[in-house]
């Protein structure tokens, strides 16, 4: 959700803002703004950068009664995509070497120009860009209006711009009035006995309920940056006399890979000669408005992962690098002889997991379908009973946790609320709670007592696909450590990884042999309404992922079911206009599958199959048949989603949708 950059140094800020602002646009994009703060009467470098000046609010004051340079304001926004911005940024010139942007995923009022973040508060000297939600804006607005407060926009986070302005200005009613607080360089003075920035946005935050990753800044404190972050997640950048604040690394790599990550009630105050970090408020782990000192941590990430790579789309691109990718989730983690496999992260964890009388998993969305399916496959092979559940859900009811349980939260970024929100109620309920996450150093991987990374790399495309498999790569480590703990015996733990170890090729395959067909499929089936995916056993969350993916990219209707469960209800929607993916590889369930199969044939529904190699039975039935190859049935889920991952791609590519950028979607979604 939301993308938020900052930049303080001596480069023009502008096009370093811009350029992050276009890396963060996955993770939100109804509407994008950055707030420069302009130093008038100095000479500055010119970039090129500019802006027709349409919209900006411009309060700062040109120059100060003695002729001294001093500093504005300037505010840059509109609703649509980056892109949007950068043309309106293109005329009229704006410089400053200190500013912030945002890209919007809106929660509280229409994407609109007015909408679009950065907000001011009162004075429209402070600007601020949030990601998250405040959850009393309300109160807040109805108090700071009686107080003759006007607001511009519908968001939730202009009322916090104004309660951070109101705390600022405070301390001028208190004081002995703005004129001696103001500089030569047009700002007020540190030493002038006011309150500061960072105190005033302290005090501010002590009073929001809600999540949020900030960055704020003002014309009348020009030579800092503050942020603050509580449940969305703020990484700062160490440059050379430079530094950065964004929502992900990926806005800041191309300049520093030198971080520190912000955790939960924390702020920090930017300069150009440092960071200063403490937290926001009294926690029960720390008294608030304490100082800290946080541990500059090195990013490994290559540009280039972070970039299409020659492919029309990152989802394109992300699915390719599967055969890739299944190999990095396996590496270093196979005991081939023993049958077993070592998951670091859990290495400290052994005991536990062996002695585990349950495994809860939390997730949502698509790896939320992941864990549906590591939980067919720990059952089967270590015989541990697993709950799964929607992390949304977990959150809010009261779950039961038993003495013993061990959890696991599966969050492609590491990020997602309700997944966080989820895991600390399993960990304040006793559970040991571990993660098997993407992102390195995020949240969930921070705050779990272990876990796995999926080493899946960055995944741009909003669409999961390569953490999807990523994930399963691990559920099936994991299920093999967790039977070779209790049951499953050498030879089949070898037998197992055997297969594990083919699968990269076999992806590679499936890739090569289908993608033309499927394009071609695509094109006939662009137009459907509805769509149905159908699979029984490994291969049922399988459908349900198909029909996620098609939804979410093409805008097709789709339902994805437990095959057999058609009868009860999906099949009154079959007819001759109804295309119908059934996942069937040659498993246990095979034959029951066929017979479903027969039953949509016989109501004139057209099936696509996703069969085994060398299935000529099916043939017979379905009218389109794409192939896969044999395998484990434990891991046949992760050849049958890649057609099902092409289909969504080639569907939504043939209507014309953007695929990276999907509608209403937002990657890593940090709101609940
Ligand atoms: N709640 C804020 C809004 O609707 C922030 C949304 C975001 O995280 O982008 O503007």
């Amino acid at each position: 959700m939301c993308g938020i950059v900052g930049y303080i140094g001596n480069r023009e800020a502008a096009p370093i803002l811009l350029s992050g602002l276009h890396r963060l646009e996955y993770r939100g994009y109804d509407s994008a703004g950055l707030a420069l703060l302009e130093t008038l009467g100095a000479e500055v470098r010119s970039s090129g950068f500019s802006s027709n000046g349409k919209r900006p609010v411009d309060n700062g004051q040109r120059t100060s009664d003695n002729g001294q340079r001093t500093t504005g304001l300037v505010i840059e926004k509109c609703k649509g995509k980056v892109t949007a911005l950068e043309t309106l940024a293109q005329s009229t010139p704006h410089h400053g070497t200190v500013g912030i942007g945002h890209t919007r995923w809106a929660t509280h009022g229409v994407p609109s120009d007015t909408n679009s973040h950065p907000h001011t508060d009162q004075s429209e000297r402070i600007a601020i860009i949030h990601n998250g939600i405040i959850e009393n804006y309300l109160s807040i607005k109805e108090r700071l209006a009686a107080r003759g407060h006007t607001f511009r926009s519908e968001t939730d986070t202009e009322v916090l711009a104004h309660l951070i302005g109101e705390y600022y200005s405070e301390s001028e009613i208190r004081g002995t009035g703005l004129d001696s607080h103001v500089s030569e360089l047009g700002h007020r003075s540190p030493d002038a006995g006011h309150r500061t920035l960072t105190e005033a946005v302290r005090l501010a935050l002590n009073e929001v309920v809600g999540t949020y990753g900030i960055a704020v800044v003002s014309a009348d404190s020009p030579e800092e940056i503050v942020c603050a972050r509580n449940g969305s997640p703020l990484v700062l950048g160490v440059g050379d006399g430079e530094y950065f604040v964004a929502s992900d690394a990926s806005a800041i790599i191309a300049h520093t890979r030198q971080v520190i990550y912000l955790a939960d009630n924390e702020m920090a105050t930017i300069t150009r000669s440092g960071i200063k970090t403490r937290t926001i408020s009294a926690d029960g782990l720390s008294g608030g408005n304490e100082e800290i000192t946080k541990p500059v941590e090195r990013i490994e990430m290559e540009l280039e992962a972070i970039e299409k790579g020659g492919y029309e789309h990152f989802m394109l691109k992300e699915i390719h690098e599967q055969p890739r990718t299944i190999t990095d989730a396996m590496r270093g983690r196979i005991l081939e002889e023993e049958g077993n496999v070592k998951l670091g992260g859990l290495q400290n964890h052994l005991q536990e997991l062996r002695r585990a009388p349950r495994l809860v998993i939390t997730a949502c969305g698509t790896s939320y379908h992941a864990g549906l399916i590591g939980k067919y496959m720990i059952e089967q092979y270590a015989r541990v009973p697993v709950t799964i559940e929607y992390a949304s859900e977990f959150r809010y009811r009261n779950p039961i946790i038993e003495e013993g349980d061990v959890m696991f939260g599966i969050s492609q970024s590491g990020e997602t609320a309700d997944t966080l929100a989820a895991m600390r109620e399993g960990k304040r309920k006793g559970a040991l709670a571990l993660g098997i996450v993407n992102v390195v150093g995020s949240t969930i991987a921070r705050e779990s007592d272990g876990g796995v990374y999926i080493h899946a790399g960055p995944e741009i495309g909003v669409a999961s696909t390569k953490a999807f498999t990523s994930q399963l790569t691990v559920l099936s480590l994991l299920a093999i450590m967790l039977g070779r703990m209790r049951h499953l015996s050498v030879v089949d733990g070898r037998a197992m990884i055997h297969a594990l170890r083919e699968l990269p090729e076999k992806v590679q395959k499936t890739l090569d042999d289908t993608e033309r067909q499927i394009m071609e499929l695509a094109e006939s089936f662009k137009n459907a309404s509805n769509f149905l995916y159908l699979g029984r056993g490994y291969n049922y969350p399988v459908a349900l992922e198909g029909a996620l993916k098609l939804k979410e990219i093409s805008y097709i209707h789709a339902e994805g079911y437990p095959a057999a469960e058609m009868k009860h209800g999906p099949i009154a929607l079959i007819d001759e206009n109804m295309p119908v993916v059934v996942v069937a590889p040659q498993d246990d369930v095979y034959e029951k599958v066929l017979s479903n199969i027969q039953e949509v044939r016989a109501r004139k529904g057209h099936v696509i199959a996703i069969a085994t190699e060398g299935d000529t039975k099916i043939h017979a039935l379905a009218e389109q048949v794409i192939y896969i190859p044999e395998t484990l049935a434990m891991l046949t889920p992760i050849l049958s989603v890649i057609p099902l991952q092409l289909l969504s791609y080639y569907i939504a590519t043939a209507r014309g949708c953007n695929v990276d950028q999907p509608r209403n979607l937002a990657k890593s979604v940090t709101v609940e």
